[in-house]
């Protein structure tokens, strides 16, 4: 059997859970793990009720998709990023992005073969790509403007280097990688000749002059990306679990053919909801940017009021803060400061070490997560308010 819960193995409890678990025991605002606290679009909702009163969409969906999803997302991919992908070959719809990454893993990976993560990094990048037998290289986002050190970068690249993990827009550092960063991750893949699971569910959560580039867009990238995405973030619902990989023609055939023996087909009538979705985009991001543009101000403002020092946050709707020097020079670590502000201050962020195993940097930060309702960012305001003057 495998090691679960040990130090050692990255397969524990996830610690979204942990958190969510704790901040009901303490009656706390809940900024930990990253769901809305409030209603997503009505026309998901509407499109979900339609789903029930259609008899098809209640038998089992096709292997890789419903073909309205797949004929939407081969639009969606076009239109925004001139990006040409074939619903029949290139498309495949899975359980949310989690399963897409475990897919993309299983079907890439052989034991022995190395794959390279940025830290902090997504927690099931490291479970995924280690139950695929692969070795993890491990290269540390240095805060508190999150880049990596172009020789480390290069360092951690080997002739036995498969694939490489890589989040943008980034949860939990809030950054969006530039054009500059894009084209020097992509020469390094190509050199190397490996494949770049790009992990990119927050595509359409980026502030002021950020934009999102998808790396498949770069010269000859786009057979050498995964590109993955997720539904649960753009449109409100995390709960539908209705994610996407899109690559070539044969990496799509190795990840269909993991994803047929892992969960066959995904809920109907959820994809025919994320259908309807996409045919709203045009209206929507703009309406989804501006609500997650002031909810990310409101965010700050509260956060610089209690006396913190909120990092920049570009995209994605978390933002990490450093812990207060004087709370550090009592030995407060993440862990420790975090079940400090859960029990003292009711507010639950998430502690970052979680998503490290090369570097303690981890340890200085705590994730708040803003995609909550005005009312309960402006409660954790409040909570907060006395935080450095009690120290
Ligand atoms: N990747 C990242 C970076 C995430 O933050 C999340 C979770 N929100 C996922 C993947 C998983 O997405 P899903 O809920 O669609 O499985
Ligand atoms: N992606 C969410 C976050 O970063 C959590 C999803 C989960 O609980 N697995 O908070």
């Amino acid at each position: 059997m495998k090691e679960f819960n040990s130090t050692a193995s990255s397969i524990k409890e996830s610690i979204f859970s942990q958190m969510t678990v704790l901040a009901k025991k303490y009656n706390a605002i809940n900024l930990s793990q990253g769901f809305p606290d409030f209603e997503g679009p009505a026309f998901i909702r509407e499109a979900l009720k339609e789903a029930v009163g259609i008899k098809a969409l209640g038998q089992y969906a096709p292997m890789p998709g419903i073909p309205l999803l797949l004929e939407n997302l081969e639009r969606h991919f076009a239109s925004q990023y001139q990006l040409s992908y074939d619903k029949l070959t290139s498309l495949t719809i899975t359980n949310g992005a989690t399963e897409a990454i475990m897919v993309a893993s299983l079907a890439l990976l052989e034991p022995g073969d190395e794959v390279i993560l940025f830290e902090p990094f997504y927690d099931s990048y490291p479970v995924a790509a280690e139950l695929a037998g692969a070795k993890v290289k491990v290269v540390t986002l240095h805060g508190d403007d999150f880049r990596w050190n172009d020789d480390e970068l290069r360092q951690a690249f080997s002739p036995k280097t498969k694939l490489i993990y890589f989040n943008n827009p980034h949860n939990p550092t809030g950054r969006v990688f530039n054009k500059d960063e894009l084209l020097q991750l992509s020469e390094l893949v190509k050199e190397y000749d490996c494949y770049i699971l790009s992990d990119e569910v927050y595509e359409f959560l980026t502030f002021d002059d950020n934009q999102h580039i998808p790396i498949a867009t770069l010269p000859e990238m786009q057979e050498r990306t995964l590109t993955i995405g997720s539904a649960g973030k753009t449109f409100g619902h995390t709960g539908l679990k209705v994610g996407w990989l899109a690559s070539s023609p044969e990496i799509s055939h190795a990840c269909r053919m993991v994803h047929q023996f892992n969960v066959f087909s995904v809920n109907p009538m959820a994809q025919y909801a994320v259908a309807k979705g996409l045919e709203q985009m045009g209206s929507y991001s703009k309406e989804f940017k501006k609500l997650y543009t002031h909810k990310r101000d409101l965010m700050h403002h509260v956060l610089l009021e209690s006396g913190l020092t909120p990092c920049q946050t570009e995209g994605t709707y978390f933002t990490l803060v450093p812990i207060p020097k004087s709370f550090l020079e009592q030995d407060y670590d993440d862990i420790s400061f975090c079940r400090y502000l859960i029990e003292k201050h009711h507010t639950a962020t998430i502690p970052p070490s979680a998503f490290y195993r090369k570097s303690d940097e981890g340890k200085r930060y705590l994730r708040f997560c803003f995609a909550k309702s005005e009312e309960l960012l402006k409660e954790a305001g409040s909570n907060l308010q006395n935080l450095l003057k009690k120290s």
